[in-house]
Order: C-alpha cells, then sequence, then structure tokens
C-alpha cells in the first residue's frame, strides 16, 4: 500500500550520538517529551513512512566522523544536521533556551541577565536564523514531491519560511509543544514580528493548547493576504507501551524490589527534567511544609524526585542544580533520621522500564510545573496506575490539568500552603474516591494518545494543502 512519506523536523534527532572512536558511534534514545511523542512515529503511524531530521546533540568538526555517524543514523532513518559548536552556543544555549524558552513559559529573564542578553541578542537572533536556514538546506536535500514535513518547536520558528522559500509547493506543518504566550508576552520579544511571520508561513500551525497568542479567524491567521491554519492539537502518550511493560518480568521484578524497599511508606513521585519550568523548589517547599504541618507522617512518606539533568551548559540550570541540591540537603537534614531520609533526590535519567515500575509503585505523583506545554509524565503516571489508582497532584499551569483537571488535585505551585495541603488530602484519600478519579484519567489518557495526536496533525495537514488549492 502506498505510504505517505513524513519528515519530522526537530532541533534534536530522538537519538543521541556517542562517540566511540575516529568511525566508530553508539546511539542511545534522548530523554524528554518531544522525543518520547516522536517515537511513536516509529512505530509506523497507518500510511505514513517517517524519516528525522534534527542535530545528534554532539559536535562533529571532522569529516570522517559525520560520515560514519549519518550512515549510523541512517539505519534509524535518522538524518543529521551538523551544527557547530559556536552555532550551538548562541542558537540553542542562548537564543532558545536563553530567550524564548523562559519567554514562552512567563518566565522572563533573571535580573543579572538581562542587559547581557539584550547586547547579545542580535548576534544570537542572526545565529538563530542561520541554523534555521542549515535544517532547511537538510530538509530540502532530501525532500521529494509529495512528502509532509512536519517541523517541531520553537528551535524552529524560521523554517517553514525557509522551506517555502525552497519550493512554495512543500506541505509545511509546524507544532508548538510549549504554550504560545499571549500577545503581551510576545511583545516584549524584539524579534516579534519576524518570528510570528516566519512561522505563519507553514500551512499549518498547531499547538497543545487553545490558549495561542495568534489572534485570527476561527480558520486560522491572515498572514498578508495568506491564510494559514492555526489548531490546537492535545498530544498524548503511546499508553499501550507503558501498559504492556508493567507485565514483562524485568519490571515485575523492580516493582517487587521497590515495593520491598519502601515497605510501610507511602511513595511520592517527581519526574522531571532540572529545569526551571517545573518548579521543583516549590515543590519540594512544599513537602517540607507538609512534613512540618504532619509530624505523624514524618515516617510514614517518602518522595522520591527524579531529576532528569538538562542544557547543563546554561548558568541558568547550573544555579537551579545547585539551589534544589541545598533544599534538600536542608530538608534532610531536619527530618532525616538514622537510617531514613524523606527525600530521594536523583541527578540522573531512568530507563524507560526502570521508570514504569516507579510510576506503578507510587502512591501520589506531584507535578508542580510553573507552566508547561502539556506535560506528558502526569499521562504516563496515569496509564501505570491502573491496579494501583494513586492519586495525581496537578498544576493548573500544565496542559494536562485541562484534560485530567476532573480526575486530579488541580493546584497553583506558587501556594506552598495549597501544595501542603493537597499532599494531605491524597495521602489521605479513601480508595473509593481514588477510584472514582482515576477512572477518569485513564480513560482520557488510552483515548488520546499519541498516535493518534500525529494522525490528526498529518491528516489535517493535507486537508489543509488541498483546501488551499481549491480557493486558488
Ligand atoms: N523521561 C525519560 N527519562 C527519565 C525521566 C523521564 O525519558 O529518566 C521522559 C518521560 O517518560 C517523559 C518525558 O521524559 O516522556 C518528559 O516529558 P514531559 O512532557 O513531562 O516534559 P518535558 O521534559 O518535555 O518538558
Amino acid at each position: 500500500p502506498f505510504k505517505q512519506r513524513l519528515l519530522v523536523v526537530a532541533n534534536r534527532l530522538p537519538v543521541s550520538a556517542i562517540r566511540k572512536g575516529e568511525d566508530s558511534w553508539s546511539l542511545e534514545i534522548s530523554a524528554g517529551g518531544l522525543v518520547s511523542a516522536l517515537l511513536v512515529l516509529y512505530k509506523g503511524v497507518k500510511a505514513l513512512e517517517a524519516r528525522w531530521i534534527g542535530w545528534a546533540g554532539v559536535n562533529v568538526p571532522d569529516e570522517i566522523g559525520q560520515k560514519a555517524l549519518t550512515k549510523a543514523l541512517a539505519e534509524k532513518r535518522c538524518i543529521p544536521v551538523f551544527l557547530d559548536e559556536e552555532i550551538v552556543h548562541q542558537y540553542y544555549n542562548g537564543y532558545c533556551n536563553n530567550i524564548l524558552w523562559p519567554l514562552f513559559h512567563y518566565l522572563g529573564l533573571p535580573q543579572e541577565d538581562r542587559l547581557a542578553t539584550t547586547r547579545s541578542f542580535q548576534s544570537q537572533f542572526e545565529a538563530y536564523q542561520k541554523a534555521n536556514q542549515m535544517f532547511a538546506d537538510v530538509v530540502n536535500k532530501h525532500y521529494e514531491e509529495g512528502d509532509v514535513v512536519w517541523c517541531h518547536d520553537y528551535h524552529l520558528m524560521f523554517l517553514p519560511q525557509c522551506l517555502k522559500n525552497y519550493n512554495r509547493k512543500m506541505k509545511v506543518g509546524w507544532f508548538l509543544h510549549t504554550p504560545f504566550p499571549s500577545s503581551e508576552i510576545h511583545r516584549t520579544l524584539p524579534s516579534r514580528s519576524e518570528l510570528l511571520h516566519a512561522v505563519l508561513e507553514a500551512d499549518l500551525v498547531g499547538a497543545c493548547t487553545r490558549i495561542l497568542g495568534l489572534e485570527g479567524t476561527p480558520e486560522g491567521v491572515e498572514n498578508q493576504g495568506k491564510l494559514t491554519r492555526v489548531a490546537a492539537f492535545p498530544i498524548g502518550i503511546d499508553s499501550e507501551r507503558f501498559i504492556r511493560a508493567l507485565d514483562l518480568p524485568q519490571v515485575k521484578g523492580h516493582i517487587k524490589e521497590l515495593q520491598e524497599r519502601f515497605k510501610g511508606r507511602k511513595v511520592m513521585l517527581g519526574v522531571d527534567r532540572l529545569d526551571m519550568i517545573k518548579g521543583i523548589p516549590q515543590k519540594i517547599l512544599a513537602f517540607e511544609k507538609f512534613l512540618e504541618e504532619n509530624p505523624d507522617w514524618r515516617d510514614k512518606v517518602v518522595l522520591l524526585q527524579i531529576a532528569v539533568p538538562t542544557r547543563t551548559d546554561v548558568p541558568e540550570y547550573q544555579k537551579l542544580t545547585s539551589q534544589v541540591h541545598e533544599i534538600v540537603g536542608r530538608i534532610n537534614g531536619r527530618f532525616g533520621t538514622l537510617t531514613t531520609v524523606p527525600i530521594h533526590h536523583l541527578d540522573r535519567s531512568l530507563d524507560f522500564h526502570a521508570l514504569c515500575a516507579l510510576y506503578a509503585v507510587t502512591d501520589v505523583a506531584l507535578v508542580t510545573s510553573l507552566r508547561d506545554g502539556m506535560n506528558l509524565v502526569s499521562y504516563e503516571f496515569v496509564a501505570c496506575q491502573d491496579k494501583k489508582k494513586g492519586v495525581l497532584i496537578l498544576s493548573e499551569f500544565a496542559g494536562a490539568a485541562q484534560s485530567l483537571g476532573a480526575g486530579a488535585i488541580l493546584v497553583n505551585p506558587w501556594n506552598i500552603t495549597e501544595v501542603a495541603a493537597a499532599i494531605a488530602k491524597a495521602l489521605n484519600m479513601q480508595s473509593e474516591e481514588r477510584e472514582k478519579r482515576h477512572k477518569h484519567n485513564f480513560k482520557h489518557v488510552t483515548t488520546h494518545t499519541a498516535q493518534e495526536w500525529a494522525e490528526t496533525f498529518v491528516s489535517e495537514l493535507n486537508d489543509t494543502v488541498v483546501e488551499a488549492q481549491l480557493r486558488t
């Protein structure tokens, strides 16, 4: 049967490369929500044959290395874009992670960085445009007529324009995995209008939530006489993959170990990249307040916080790491005993099976994002809880609050008193209410999957292009 080719373009490939020798590489699956979403396309979404184009996360200055890596990646249907160190510094660490990321999450810049950033802004913006052009060159080289090109996230806002400059007939979609900030926030960005115009060159623009900072008609936004379709496509997870994993012997083994290890204590869990937007200090301070107010619980509950290292080259992230360590140390010093501590904080990622086991043994999951596009961790937790029916405490600022709000306890993560009270409520909740809440969430998570999300986006993109042709 005919399969339409799909070129998925994202800053990072779903695999990261590690150099083993002059011409040998090993590949590992990268971590993060965007990667999880893109991985579902591997299994083959119906009628689509996907290829990935992106950066492999390493600097490869030499030709031998580039050739060998290109070959290794081809086996995974991945095509590399090679970015040198200077570009990565200016485009990725600088413009993407230090400017766009905080802005899109309503965080603003740290005071002392504000002036410095204002000064380096122009060169970073130029690097951003240059990097986007480099992605476009690779896409253009691999493009065949009829292909669908799906660009992902805030790293690639110029890509739709670059691609259309090459070929007006290319079907181009762009999807934003972060919140789209309101126009008031967006106004502070010096290059806002260039960025928006470049994105609107796409045929279809999508995001997780409805709060698009773009104003327009129900069908879309008009940009210099051309209509761009703009719509919300809430993302999901491959829930089957999680549910199936729980039946694997090694996962069952992990589950048993964890149950033994934490016998007699309720397990609370946080799983986040160590990012400002995740509200990790707020979460831990709320847990401290809960322990303070509930002495009876002190030896009966443990908080496991998996803090996956991320963007470790950006100073803001280094600061956050030490800040979190300091708070955790203080609280463990305050409430720990000779044999136990209330918080187990891990600066590392877990493999998929270990993560599933952890989700399955958890009594209360704690998601306190200050802003979050969707937050897939909350979905994954729910998928793994059909036996235990634990409680999800969820920030009202995560996209998931719109879909899992009825089943979760919603909180404002800035309000530590409220979060501490939610912890008490969750830990004391009776099984009947837990079941009712879980059922609601489980149904949503298993019926709004990542596969469905991808299929809907691509078919909408195809339709949009056909409709546009009919109009002219
Ligand atoms: N994750 C992972 N390894 C870990 C912990 C988490 O791969 O050790 C994955 C997790 O399964 C989830 C993703 O990272 O799919 C996090 O996605 P989310 O949308 O919650 O947040 P993001 O990191 O994209 O901001």
